[in-house]
C-alpha cells in the first residue's frame, strides 16, 4: 500500500512517510493508492468484537505491516483505553431509526480524540524507531489545541507546542489544554487573535530552518492518520446496527470535511451506507457547493457551533480527487481557480456526489430551538454541533426505514454557552473533569511576534 497525492506531482510514500508528512510537497493531501476492501463476511464476522478490535481490522490493511501486528494492537488498545466509556463510542437512540453516536468520551470530550489518541502514539512509535525526535506545532481557537496535546502528552519522543489567542478561548477550553503539566507540553497563549497564531504556524512549516534540523509535524486534520482513525466507528456503528445484513446513514457536523469523508472511505471499503447527510452551520460552503454547486469562498461567521466555523473545508479536497475519477490535474486546476474566484464543479463529479451525500444548513437560532426540542423529546441535551446534525438528519434522510446515525462531536459540557442560551442551567463536566476549575495551569504569554514564538520553541524542546 503506498499513498498518492490528490494533485498528481507528489511522490508516493509508506504509511511511515505519510504519518510524519502531512501535505504533499505539490500542495495536495495524500489518499491510499488503492482501497481496501471489506468483505461481506468480514463486516458480519466483526458483530460482538469489542472496538479496539474493530479498530484493528479496520486499519490493519493501511498501515500494511509497517508497524507488526502485536505492536499496532497495543497502539490501539492503550488508544481507546483512555476513554471513559466501555464501548468507547456508544450508540444511544433518540428516536424511532434515529441514533447518536456518542463520540466525546475521550479525554477532552470531543470526537478529535479519537483520532488524535492513536496519531500521537503512532509518531512516537516511528520516532523511537528512527531514532529521531520531532516537534509538533499547532493553533487552535478551542478543540484541536487540546485533543492533541492529550494525545501527545505521554509521547517520549514528541515536543508539543500549541498557540492559543491569549483571552479568546473559553475558560474550560483554556483549562484542558494549560492543566496538562507533562514536560513536552507548552501552550503559548498569543497576544493576537486566532488568525496571527495561525500565520506563525504557518509560517514554520514553511520554513523550518530555525529547528536546525529537528522535524516538524502537523497533526491537523489533513494527516491521513487521522482520517484512518475515523473510519473505524462508522464500521463499528453499522455493524452495531446490523451490516453487513442492512444498511444505515450517517449524519455529520462537518467543517474541514475529514470526519465524513472518514464515513464515505468506509463505504468505498465495502460498508453498506445509504446516504451521507451533510450538516453545517452558517458557514456553509460545503451545503452551497451540494444543493447549488456554489463552490466559492464566504466571510467567516462567528456561530453557536464554533469548531465548525471555516471558509474552506480542506478535506474536501480528497473528496473532489474520487469525484473527478482521480484526475489529479483536474483537481489541482480546480482548486487554484478555487482560491481566487468564486468556482463551480463538473457536471459529472457532481452527480457522483449527489449520489452519496445530501446537505442541510442550520442557523443560530434553529440550533437553540434544535437543543430545546430534542430535550423535550428525548431528555438528552444536545451540543451545538450535534444539534446541526439532528436537524440535518431530520430534514435530509431519504426515508425512514434506515436507521440514521448522527454523530455527536461533543459533550454538550465542552459548549455549555449554548445551552444556557437555549435556557438550561447549564451542563455538569463529567465525574473525571470536575475539578478542572481548580487544577494548576500553566503556560507563556507571547508577543504575536514569530521571531518570539520561533525562538521559545527553540529554548524550550528537549
Ligand atoms: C472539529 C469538529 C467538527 C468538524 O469536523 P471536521 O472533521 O472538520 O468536519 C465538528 N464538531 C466538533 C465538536 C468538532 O470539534
Amino acid at each position: 500500500m503506498r499513498y498518492i497525492s490528490t494533485r498528481g506531482q507528489a511522490p508516493a510514500l509508506s504509511f511511515e512517510e505519510v504519518v510524519l508528512t502531512g501535505m504533499a510537497s505539490d500542495g495536495g493531501l495524500y489518499v491510499p493508492e488503492e482501497i481496501p476492501m471489506l468483505s461481506h463476511d468480514d463486516l458480519a464476522a466483526m458483530a460482538g468484537l469489542s472496538y479496539a478490535e474493530i479498530a484493528f481490522r479496520v486499519m490493519k490493511p493501511y498501515v500494511n505491516g509497517e508497524i507488526d501486528d502485536a505492536t499496532f494492537r497495543g497502539i490501539v488498545e492503550e488508544a481507546y483505553a483512555t476513554f471513559s466509556h466501555d464501548a468507547v463510542v456508544p450508540l444511544n437512540q433518540l428516536d424511532a431509526n434515529h441514533f447518536l453516536l456518542e463520540l466525546f468520551h475521550g479525554p477532552t470530550l470531543a470526537f478529535k480524540d479519537v483520532a488524535l489518541q492513536l496519531l500521537g502514539r503512532i509518531l512516537d512509535h516511528f520516532l523511537q524507531k528512527r531514532g529521531e525526535r520531532a516537534v509538533i506545532m499547532g493553533a487552535t481557537s478551542g478543540d484541536t489545541g487540546s485533543a492533541a496535546i492529550e494525545g501527545c502528552r505521554h509521547c517520549d519522543n514528541l515536543d508539543i507546542f500549541i498557540l492559543h489567542p491569549h483571552q479568546r478561548v473559553s475558560e474550560v477550553q483554556r483549562r484542558q489544554m494549560t492543566t496538562v503539566l507533562a514536560d513536552n507540553v507548552f501552550n503559548v497563549a498569543i497576544e493576537g487573535n486566532f488568525d496571527d497564531a495561525q500565520a506563525m504556524v504557518k509560517a514554520s512549516f514553511a520554513d523550518q530552518g530555525f529547528l536546525d534540523g529537528t522535524r516538524l509535524v502537523a497533526v491537523n486534520s489533513i494527516n491521513w492518520a487521522r482520517i484512518m482513525a475515523q473510519i473505524v466507528y462508522y464500521v463499528a456503528s453499522a455493524v452495531a446496527l446490523g451490516a453487513p445484513h442492512r444498511a444505515v446513514s450517517f449524519c455529520v457536523p462537518s467543517a474541514n470535511f475529514g470526519n465524513v469523508f472518514a464515513g464515505y472511505m468506509a463505504k468505498r471499503m465495502g460498508l453498506p451506507v445509504k446516504q451521507f447527510i451533510i450538516a453545517t452551520n452558517a458557514n456553509d460552503i460545503l451545503h452551497r457547493t451540494l444543493a447549488d454547486n456554489d463552490f466559492s469562498k464566504q466571510e467567516l461567521v462567528a456561530t453557536l457551533a464554533p469548531s465548525m466555523d471555516i471558509v474552506v473545508s480542506s478535506n474536501f479536497e480528497r473528496l473532489l480527487f474520487e469525484a473527478y475519477e482521480r484526475d489529479g490535474a483536474a483537481v489541482k486546476a480546480l482548486l487554484e481557480r478555487f482560491q481566487s474566484e468564486p468556482s463551480a464543479l463538473a457536471e459529472a463529479p457532481l452527480a457522483r456526489l449527489r449520489e452519496s451525500f445530501a446537505s442541510h444548513s442550520v442557523s443560530d437560532a434553529t440550533i437553540l430551538e434544535v437543543i430545546r426540542e430534542a430535550h423535550h423529546r428525548t431528555q438528552e441535551i444536545l451540543d451545538p454541533h450535534t444539534a446541526t446534525g439532528y436537524r440535518a438528519a431530520e430534514q435530509a434522510r431519504a426515508d425512514a426505514a434506515t436507521p440514521v446515525i448522527t454523530l455527536a462531536t461533543a459533550h454538550p459540557a465542552k459548549f455549555a454557552e449554548a445551552v444556557v442560551k437555549a435556557g438550561f442551567p447549564g451542563v455538569l463536566l463529567p465525574p473525571h473533569m470536575d475539578d478542572l476549575l481548580e487544577r494548576e495551569e500553566r503556560y507563556s504569554v507571547l508577543p504575536a511576534e514569530l521571531s518570539a514564538v520561533q525562538r521559545f520553541v527553540v529554548e524550550n524542546r528537549r
